[in-house]
């Protein structure tokens, strides 16, 4: 079958709003508010010329470890598992948080590769928190935003090189 891609990432990087503008329907909701998105949402994605199956996910939803939904969590963890990339998203206007840290931890324990980007990074914006991503040691995080639709061309060329 077509090679998956899984979006993962905190809440309010943007990880719907990239979903919603590769696979080009609204399937993924997006809010302001976290926890929007409530489970793992497939699509046919496009992005020039390179076919994939793109999943949303939405497993690290809440800040509070104690109140983990575990569900939400595992299938966030399986998605990614089974992807043949993994794309992670920051927001590089916010710069990293310990959440972003915590994630990448995890990260660095699997096996799937790992594509890294600095979302919402429109105009010149983000670069400081883009450059701070560096830390998260998972290669080279290149600028985008969803929103915007840039930095299409470095998403290319990071997912190409996985499927
Ligand atoms: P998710 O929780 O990671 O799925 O994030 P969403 O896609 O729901 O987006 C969270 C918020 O960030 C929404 O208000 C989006 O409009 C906004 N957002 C998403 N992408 C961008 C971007 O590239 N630039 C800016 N400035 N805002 C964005
Ligand atoms: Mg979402």
């Amino acid at each position: 079958g077509k090679p998956v891609v899984v979006i993962v990432g905190r809440p309010n990087v943007g990880k719907s709003t990239l979903f919603n503008r590769l696979v080009g329907q609204k399937l993924a909701l997006v809010d302001d508010q976290p926890g929007v998105t409530r489970d793992r949402r497939a699509g046919d994605a496009t992005l020039l010329g390179l076919d994939f199956t793109l999943i949303d996910t939405a497993g690290f939803e809440t800040e509070d470890e104690q109140t983990l939904p575990g569900r939400m969590r595992a299938q966030t963890q399986a998605a990614v598992r089974e992807a043949d990339v993994a794309l992670f998203l920051i927001d590089g206007r916010a710069g990293l948080t310990p959440l972003d840290r915590e994630i990448a931890n995890w990260l660095r324990g699997l096996d799937t590769p790992i594509v890294l980007a600095a979302n919402k990074c429109e105009g010149k914006a983000g670069e400081a928190g883009r450059l701070e991503a560096y830390e998260l040691g998972l290669g080279e995080p290149f600028a985008m935003s969803a929103e915007h639709g840039e930095g299409v061309v470095d998403l290319f060329e990071g997912l190409r090189e996985h499927i």
